[in-house]
């Protein structure tokens, strides 16, 4: 049997996609790794809603050091004035689909996947093309599926509502607050 590990970004956009794998009786695990999100306190913020998503569904919720400075050197720095879906994002994707790709394959994972593209204000290809490399440097398969279709998005917007959860309306970085 397979083992998944899902990256997420936040509860609104995971929720819809960790119903529908518990209710399928998939063997998974959510991971969060945001080291985008600024300031510290927003984080926080959406590290809870996101815990308390996988504690409703009895999901196991994974949680990787928060480091934004790190993030900041490592991605945003010289491309603070790219507009949102430019080259900021893409690396973006990558520096966090590497950290998940990385996590899977030393932590007994079978495939990994990620939230990250579904919803509609994402570049799902950009997404995708991070995954792809990703997936080849560490050795492990990328799960590919658009988890947009069937409504994603609104599900997992609904069910943040209904557990009563934050809802951020900014991407995550301060760039994106503009
Ligand atoms: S806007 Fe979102 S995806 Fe783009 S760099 Fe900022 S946090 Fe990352």
């Amino acid at each position: 049997m397979g083992n998944l590990l899902l990256l997420s970004c936040c509860a609104p956009c995971s929720a819809g996609v960790i119903k529908k794998l518990a209710k399928e009786g998939k063997k998974f695990s959510v991971l969060f790794f945001n080291p985008n999100i600024a300031p510290e306190e927003e984080y926080q913020k959406r590290l809870n809603a996101n815990k308390k998503v996988c504690e409703h569904f009895g999901i196991n919720f994974i949680e990787l050091p928060y480091n934004h400075e790190v993030w900041f050197k490592a991605v945003a720095e010289g491309f603070e004035s790219e507009p949102e879906r430019g080259a900021r994002c893409k690396r973006c994707f990558l520096y966090r689909l590497r950290q998940a790709a990385k996590y899977a394959k030393e932590n007994g994972f079978t495939e990994f996947s990620s939230v990250l593209g579904i919803s509609r204000y994402k570049d799902l290809e950009s997404v995708n093309t991070a995954a792809e490399i990703a997936q080849k440097e560490f050795d492990i398969a990328y799960d590919f599926t658009n988890w947009r279709k069937n409504s994603g998005e609104q599900e997992g917007l609904k069910i943040a509502k209904q557990l009563n959860l934050y809802i951020q309306n900014y991407c995550g970085c301060e760039f994106s607050k503009r």
